[in-house]
């Protein structure tokens, strides 16, 4: 076991990472970031984007994490393909622990992220960019004219459900229970949407299809009596919640009911000094490419300020 003290180090891969790693390896601090076990993060997942600004034809998503991953590389930014296990914020110089090594560092960024949470059905993985969904501003657009689904009965669902009301030809909101989680106000706005027919106490049991022509139909069993039904749709997204990847933070940070690291009001700052968060692991509102990108930003930035300081 080898330990190597750096001043920075990212943790994590999606857009908020690698700009962290921009702006620090242009900065001359050297960062290491480690990726994590999904190298490129959310966006790996994802067909064509169409709403990064910079990209007129869109770009797919695999892609542009790896033109920020070359952008990183390029200013001098060392990259580990590597899981985090472990890591100590209670001493400075912080520790960080992979299975192979361990680190020491003046500042961590972390960009760890979060997973859409999915139903666990048996082809549902295998569907994503072929009728599975978990992301209506990203994917909505290829839905033009279709009879598609959300999942869920939160804000997230009726605002996806009412977004993609502007491509689908009808959109059948479906929630397990008989009355919707969300606010009162996006509630309003779903009812009178007259493209979005509910589907009350009912949950997807069966998606039918395959690669690559995609999602077909879906099998419905009722939640009171378990009876079953079918809906022909070619689309199907998931709004079911998300899990921010702050596990490893849990005891060290202020995470809120819902697992998101606090950071201070326009800030990407921790409780800890020198510790900084960005990216969807502190963002539940907007969990756009755009806005982690953002974030990472300012969170080399706030790092930049604090190595200085000391
Ligand atoms: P959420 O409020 O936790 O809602 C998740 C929904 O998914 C719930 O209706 C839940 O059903 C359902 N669900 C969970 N697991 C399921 C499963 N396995 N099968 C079927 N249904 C399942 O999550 P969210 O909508 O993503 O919102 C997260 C937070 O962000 C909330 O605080 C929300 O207010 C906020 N948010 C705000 C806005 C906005 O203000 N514009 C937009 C998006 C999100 P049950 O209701 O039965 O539990």
């Amino acid at each position: 076991m080898s330990t190597q003290h750096h001043h920075i180090i990212i943790i994590g891969s999606g857009p908020a990472g690698y700009t962290a790693a921009i702006y620090s390896a242009r900065a001359n601090l050297a960062p290491l970031l480690i990726q994590g076990s999904m190298p490129g993060g959310q966006l790996t997942t994802t067909t064509e984007v169409e709403n990064y600004p910079g990209f007129v034809d869109g770009i797919l998503g695999p892609d542009l994490m790896q033109e920020m991953e070359n952008q990183a590389k390029r200013f001098g930014c060392n990259i580990k393909t590597a899981l985090v296990e472990a890591v100590d914020l209670t001493v400075k110089p912080y520790k960080i622990k992979t299975a192979e090594e361990t680190f020491t560092t003046d500042t961590i960024i972390i960009a760890t992220g979060a997973n859409p949470r999915y139903l666990d059905l048996p082809n549902e993985k295998s569907l994503i960019g072929f009728g599975v969904s978990t992301c209506a501003t990203c994917d909505g657009a290829f839905y033009r004219e279709q009879t598609i689904a959300v999942v869920g009965g939160g804000d997230s669902a009726c605002e996806e459900a009412l977004f993609l009301t502007r491509f689908a030809k009808k959109v059948y909101l479906i929630h397990r229970r008989d009355q919707l989680r969300a606010s009162k106000i996006m509630q309003d706005r779903v009812f009178k949407n007259p493209k979005i027919e509910l589907v009350w106490n009912s949950a997807v049991s069966e998606l039918v299809g395959e690669k690559p022509a995609g999602l077909k139909k879906i099998i419905l069993t009722n939640t009171l009596d378990q009876s079953k039904s079918e809906l022909e749709i070619s689309g199907i997204f998931m709004a079911i919640g998300h899990v921010p990847n702050s596990q490893l933070f849990e005891t060290q940070l202020d995470l809120d009911t819902d697992g998101y690291i606090i950071t201070s009001p326009d800030s990407t700052k921790t409780k800890i000094p020198g510790v900084f968060a960005c990216g969807d692991v502190r963002d539940k509102v907007y969990r756009q490419a755009i806005t982690a990108a953002g974030s990472g930003c300012m969170a080399s930035i706030e790092a930049e300020r604090y190595l200085e300081s000391l």
